[in-house]
């Protein structure tokens, strides 16, 4: 019996999930396609039910239905209820789980890809979308020292700073340079805004202080198309270090994959064949 296993959106037709999914199904000669489901809001709920089949293994959901598909799900794990937002589900027996792994994702490929450490830093997280929940999330988890949060729309911001103040220390702030103070005070700085994201309405705009950028030391730029991001070009042209966000797609990825599957993903592989 083919199985099915698939990611779950709207106007996802660039997402790259099919080819390092499809490399992880090969690679252990599982007999399934991992498929795009765009699908509309309306169809959103019966999609998710059709997710209880018996040849489902699970999907991935992505931008604009990690809140949306919460409802819809028998179970959440811890991860996914703190952040409020599901980037996976896993069909057991017709149940359906919901879970996160953006958050590990994104630690796995900075602290071992990249051999950065998270405990004892002070942290600046760019966005207050669902991806830089994720993040605050994990930074927290991992004993960062503070976190400061930028966001366009402040009151967002402040949201994110009730919902995880019992993790740690969090505060938000607003783009002007006076109120961020100096920013060598910063050890990491990571955007989760979708600035330099390859077809996406702010491409070619640059709505961060350049100068957040060219002081920073280390800065981790979730956007991963093109893979030399706006960013992260800005910052090697001061000699910083810049990393764009393709290790986190990867092992968020590979997480989802061993999540439906319990066999081991190829990170690797995964990984030079996107590269
Ligand atoms: P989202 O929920 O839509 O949030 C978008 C964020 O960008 C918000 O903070 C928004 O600010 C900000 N923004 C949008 N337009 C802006 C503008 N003109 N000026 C300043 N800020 C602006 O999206 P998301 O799911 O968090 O994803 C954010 C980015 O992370 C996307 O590029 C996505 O592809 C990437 N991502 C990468 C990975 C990976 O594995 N590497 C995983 C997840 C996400 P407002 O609140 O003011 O609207």
């Amino acid at each position: 019996m083919k199985l099915q296993v698939g990611i779950i959106g709207n106007s996802i037709k660039h997402t790259l999930s099919p080819l390092i999914q499809n490399i992880a199904l090969n690679s252990h000669n599982i007999d399934a396609q991992y498929q795009v489901w765009d699908v509309s809001l309306v169809d959103l709920k019966n999609h998710i039910n059709s997710l209880k089949g018996e040849n489902v293994l699970g999907a991935n959901v992505t931008i604009p239905y990690k809140e949306e598909v919460i409802p819809m799900l028998d179970s959440l794990s811890e991860v996914a209820k703190t952040i409020g937002a599901v980037n996976t589900i896993i069909n057991h027996n017709g149940v359906l789980h919901g879970d996160n792994t953006d958050s590990d994702g994104f630690i796995k490929d900075i602290t071992k890809r990249h051999n950065i450490k998270i405990s004892g830093t002070k942290t600046l997280v760019l966005g207050a979308g669902g991806a830089s929940k994720a993040i605050i999330y994990g930074l927290l988890k991992h004993q960062a020292k503070s976190v400061t949060i930028v966001n366009r729309t402040r009151e967002k911001a402040d949201i994110i700073v009730s919902k995880f103040q019992h993790l740690g220390l969090i505060k938000s702030t607003s783009f002007n340079l006076i109120e961020l103070g100096n920013l060598d005070q910063f050890d990491l700085i990571i955007n989760c805004t979708s600035f330099g994201m390859k077809h996406s309405s702010l491409e070619g705009k640059f709505p961060i202080p350049k100068n957040l950028i060219n002081q920073c030391k280390i800065f981790y730029d979730l956007v991963y198309n093109p893979l030399i991001t706006p960013i992260v070009q800005e910052v090697q042209n001061s000699g910083g270090v810049g990393i764009n966000g393709l290790g986190m797609l990867i092992e968020q990825g590979a997480i989802s994959f061993e999540l439906w599957t319990g066999l081991k993903a190829p990170n690797e592989l995964m990984f030079s064949a996107i590269k």
